[in-house]
């Protein structure tokens, strides 16, 4: 183990990630073609793109990376990962462990160490208080039971999630999803102040030991109470539950609330009775879509609509530009700025104006305040919305049924 020897004397850096990335062997089968760092939106910026990082392992002269912050450039969009020929896990693997090492170094934005540091605290990034999750419910009009306090068993537990619990845009679509369950019968109930952030953003900003500390604590929780399934309008606590938790033994099946919509499609279309006359396009969330393949289903949610007209984005499926709110990229928006001068939620919002969109529809809590912030940016009218699939529903439907 030379390299990692030379990296101690160097910067005196802890074994274990290092180790861990030099001696993987998914890394050796790169055959430095260049496509991740071609598909990276920021792989412009980036001083050491995956395929940098694996060139410079390569050739002996791994300790340079850490030399450079730009992988905090990194929003984990999975672009990488599901372009790579070789199919190496770059997002999650890779990428998180290098900001893993750079968190151990103490070489992490100020932003995104807040945002972790609440999550330790308070269990949610945003650093409010848990006593608030459940807040929302009183703006829903449908009462909302909550496990505990209300229940201790129901059909559907409901992983509400940080941002749709407490952010003020976000939760919006939170209430429309209650009311659209309500609609539908559906035996529900959420965790309220039991309820910790999944931490998948946290992991894969690096932070390893936080994201398994929150699992653990969510673990408990879900074990507390008797449900069939959990659903969740977000599409990072999705990702965790469906395919991290399992890994600590934290198993059930889980939906996000388009998939479960969608099979529940037939029951839902009677209630659609009013048109909402709009040209939408809709963004695939980065981990709804690429991570986790759930294209169709928001899709033909959004096509039930009467009088709404489907258009697809130049960047769409598979392809989709990231908002670059996943993965930390909602904590690092400052220090990306810096670096690069525009956003990613700005690319997005510019595809869809040139498409003379009135409508963007998102499945995803993260984006909503992302994108509405990058209208103001980038067009200075208010002729593109913002509306989650929930939200286009239930206008649909009709506040009053
Ligand atoms: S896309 Fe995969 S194979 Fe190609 S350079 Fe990147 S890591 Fe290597
Ligand atoms: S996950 Fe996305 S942002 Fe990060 S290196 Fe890969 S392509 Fe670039």
């Amino acid at each position: 183990m030379l390299e990692a020897r030379s990296l101690n004397q160097l910067s005196g850096m802890p074994d274990e990630v290092v180790s861990s990335i030099i001696t993987d062997p998914a890394l050796r089968s790169c055959i430095q073609c260049g496509t991740c760092g071609g598909v990276c939106p920021f792989g412009y910026l980036m001083d050491y793109p995956p395929v940098r990082v694996i060139a410079a392992l390569r050739a002996d002269v791994f300790s340079k990376v850490f030399t450079s912050d730009t992988i905090w450039m990194c929003v984990a969009c999975s672009m990488c990962s599901t372009s790579c020929p070789a199919q190496i896990p770059l997002t999650a693997d890779l990428m998180s462990r290098l900001k893993e090492e750079m968190i151990l170094q103490g070489s992490v934005p100020e932003e995104l160490q807040t945002a972790l540091e609440n999550s330790q605290r308070y269990g949610n990034p945003l650093g409010e208080a848990s006593r608030k999750r459940a807040d929302w419910t009183r703006g829903a009009g449908v009462p909302v039971p909550i496990f505990g306090k209300d229940v201790t068993q129901a059909d559907v537990l409901w992983f509400v999630g940080d941002y749709a619990s407490y952010h003020p845009r976000a939760l919006r679509a939170s209430q429309a999803l209650a009311r659209l369950l309500r609609l539908l019968n559906v035996d529900f109930a959420i965790l309220g102040n039991e309820e910790s952030s999944d931490g998948d953003s946290q992991r894969l900003a690096g932070e390893h030991g936080l994201f398994e500390l929150l699992a653990e604590k969510n673990g408990r929780v879900f074990k507390k109470y008797k449900f069939k399934q959990i659903i969740t309008t977000d599409p990072h606590a999705f990702n965790a539950l469906k395919n991290e938790y399992p890994l600590a033994g934290i198993s059930y099946p889980v939906q996000h609330s388009t998939q479960f919509l969608y099979e529940r499609i037939d029951q839902l279309k009677p209630f659609l009775r009013r048109e909402v006359k709009a040209r939408v396009v809709y963004h695939d969330p980065c981990y709804l879509g690429r991570a986790n393949g759930i294209y169709e289903e928001p899709r033909a949610l959004l096509k039930a609509i009467p009088g709404l007209t489907l258009v697809e984005l130049p960047h769409h499926h598979k392809t989709s530009l990231c908002c670059g709110g996943g993965g930390g990229g909602m904590w690092l928006d400052g220090f990306q700025w810096e670096k690069s001068h525009t956003r990613l939620s700005e690319w997005c919002v510019q595809e869809a104006l040139q498409l003379k969109a009135g409508v963007m529809a998102i499945a995803c809590p993260y984006e909503t305040p992302r994108f509405e912030d990058a209208i103001k940016i980038v067009s200075h009218t208010d002729g593109l919305a913002i509306k989650d699939v929930c939200e286009l529903l239930l206008e649909s439907v009709g506040t009053e049924s």
